[in-house]
């Protein structure tokens, strides 16, 4: 089969490598009509993790279903499926309790399983033909009879929409409040559309280009440029001087300062000064325990000049981590089903399979007009 294969630091390639195949009765095998480029692949991409040459990208997944293993009840083949991006046993403690993003077992040893992801167990990515869905019944989310006709919106539920939902949840977001999302990529973005359908009163989006931005306001969301001035002063500025209810964190430890200069602490300080004293802060952007391309020495060991003090004074809360996608993607493909969700909005290129690495380098630059990049396998 044609694969998206790692070679090294932001050189990516289309490659004929084995078939992917069933390899334990519990397993599926789906062919992959859709699979997205996500902002976490840019770290392995960059050569910023321990991602191994000669592996498969691509943990945003949709497809077709064209073999079952004999230990599987509930799927068939021929069923359109999306694919949440981290795997789940759904036997162990964490997964018992919905946290799949924690699997104890999916990727022995550590907490947490993933499709072509560094440091997330030896499970291949979906930006090939084929993909081998471990624990196929319980991973799989089965798609309504609408499934190709709206596949675009379908493919975000493994990954960007329950994230950016995850980072209202971990926010605590009420209906009425009011929320900064920091970051108008793609988990941003979808953030933003989470926040307005759950009834935020003001939706505020900070980055600093100015096509996203466009995007965002188009979703109803405030757009705070930050090179105009700082976002934290805008962001005061339009609250009556007391920030906001909630803060969002979508963008990770490569996030910039002003001058575009990466520290990891930018987004973080910023929230807590752009939040009220006592809210909640719900970060999904990556941050990693050890950083070895980082610039600074704290953050090469994973840590950041945070503003603990300010924090604390505040009396607020932090919660982060990957999210749970299997937690929310049934009911956000009601959403989707139902017409009340539109996540497919923020795509900006329909590619074939053997486009994706020039789409590797346009996404990976920002460049103008490249915000979500959905592959095509066999078209
Ligand atoms: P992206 O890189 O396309 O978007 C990040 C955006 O942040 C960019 O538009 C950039 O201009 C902006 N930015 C940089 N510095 C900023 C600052 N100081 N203030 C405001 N904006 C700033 O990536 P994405 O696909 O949207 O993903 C965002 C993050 O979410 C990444 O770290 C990704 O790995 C992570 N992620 C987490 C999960 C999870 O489960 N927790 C899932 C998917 C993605
Ligand atoms: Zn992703």
């Amino acid at each position: 089969m044609k694969a998206i294969v790692y070679g090294g630091p932001r050189d990516v390639s289309v490659k004929n490598v084995p078939d992917a195949k069933i390899q334990k009765p519990t397993d599926a095998l789906v062919r992959v009509t859709s699979t997205n480029i996500c902002g976490s692949d840019l770290h392995m991409y960059e050569g910023r993790t321990s991602f191994e040459t000669g592996r498969i990208f691509g943990h945003e997944n949709l497809g077709q279903v064209i073999e079952v293993g004999a230990g599987v009840d509930r799927i068939k083949v021929g069923d359109w499926v999306c694919l949440p991006f981290n795997i789940g046993c759904g036997f162990c403690e964490n997964c018992e309790k919905g946290l799949t993003g924690y699997c104890l077992t999916a990727n022995p040893g550590s907490a947490g399983a993933a499709y072509g992801f560094a440091d997330m167990g030896d499970h291949e990515g979906g930006q090939a033909e084929l993909l081998r869905v471990p624990y196929a019944d319980f991973n799989c989310l089965l798609l309504p009879e609408d499934a190709a006709e709206r596949e675009e919106d379908y493919v975000m539920l493994s990954d960007i929409f329950p994230t950016g939902w995850h980072a209202t949840e971990l926010a605590g977001l009420l209906p009425g409040e009011s929320v900064a999302i920091y970051g108008a990529g793609p988990v941003g973005l979808m953030a933003a559309h989470s926040a307005m359908i759950k009834g935020a009163s003001q939706v505020f989006v900070v980055d600093n280009h100015p096509d996203r931005l466009a995007l965002a306001a188009k979703m109803g969301a405030t757009p705070i440029n930050s090179l105009e001035q700082g976002a934290v002063d805008q962001i005061l500025n339009l609250t009556d001087g007391k920030g906001t209810d909630r803060g969002c964190e979508c963008v990770g430890y490569q996030c910039c300062d002003r001058h575009g200069h990466e520290a990891n602490h930018v987004t973080m300080n910023n929230l807590v000064a752009s939040t009220k004293a006592t809210g909640g802060i719900g970060v999904v952007g990556v941050f990693v325990p050890q950083d070895p391309g980082a610039k600074s020495d704290l953050a090469r060991e994973g840590k950041m000049a945070f503003d603990f003090g300010s924090f604390w004074f505040k009396g607020q809360q932090i919660r982060t981590g990957q999210a749970n996608v299997k937690a929310y993607n049934r009911r956000l493909a009601e959403l989707i089903h139902h017409g009340r969700a539109k996540p497919s909005q923020i795509i900006s290129h329909r590619l074939k399979l053997e486009e994706g690495p020039d789409a590797y380098k346009h996404f990976d630059a920002r460049d103008e007009g490249w915000t979500k990049v959905v592959l095509k396998p066999g078209a």
